[in-house]
């Protein structure tokens, strides 16, 4: 069975710039919800037996495909930040950014705007594809591992991401996000 993962940090870790009561209903309702669905759809099935990513790349348009798709955005987003995160990426990230962006600055302007453009649901990527960083975005639970890409940045638009600290303003979420919350090591990791 597919399990949800525990957060890598602390409920109130993130306060004040995403609070305890978002993280109790973004992993402990909505992330556990799609781990539930996901063993409910697959329960005695072939995919029950696979990695989320084998499921994620063989599924069709559907149920299954959504649902294993958001377990594993979700489990990649929360190591995508840190209580201690924000900041400048350093060492191979950093120069990775500038040569593929020009600069840090650039590269974030770039992911803002690829999240604040997200119509809807869906979430901002930086990923890497034939060995060059690329900025992306994706509907609904969509990641770049189904466009051959490798993510090693997500960031969840969905509206119960920031609705609870930001109300509708997903700019000053994404403000967060990018200043204060990215665990930089975790990135230039996934590199
Ligand atoms: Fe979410």
């Amino acid at each position: 069975a597919f399990t949800l993962p525990e957060l890598p940090f602390a409920k109130d870790g993130l306060a004040p710039h995403i609070s305890a009561e978002t993280l109790d209903y973004h992993h402990g309702k909505h992330h556990n919800a799609y781990v539930t669905n996901l063993n409910k759809l697959t329960e005695g099935k072939p995919e029950a037996g696979k990695s989320l990513e084998e499921v994620i790349l063989a599924a069709e348009p559907g149920g299954v495909f959504n649902n294993a798709a958001q377990v594993w955005n979700h489990s990649f987003y929360w190591n995508c930040m840190s209580p201690n995160g924000g900041g400048d990426p350093e060492g191979g990230l950093l120069e990775a950014i500038n040569r593929d962006f020009g600069d840090v600055a650039t590269f974030k302007t770039e992911f803002k705007q690829a999240a604040m453009t997200q119509f809807g649901s869906g979430w901002a990527w930086l990923a890497i594809k034939d060995g060059k960083l690329e900025v992306t975005k994706t509907p609904n639970g969509e990641n770049p591992l189904m466009h051959g890409m490798q993510p090693i940045l997500g960031c969840d638009v969905w509206e119960h991401s920031y609705y609870i600290d930001f109300r509708n303003a997903r700019p000053k979420y994404l403000e967060s996000f990018i200043d204060n919350l990215v665990n930089w090591e975790y990135v230039e990791g996934m590199m």
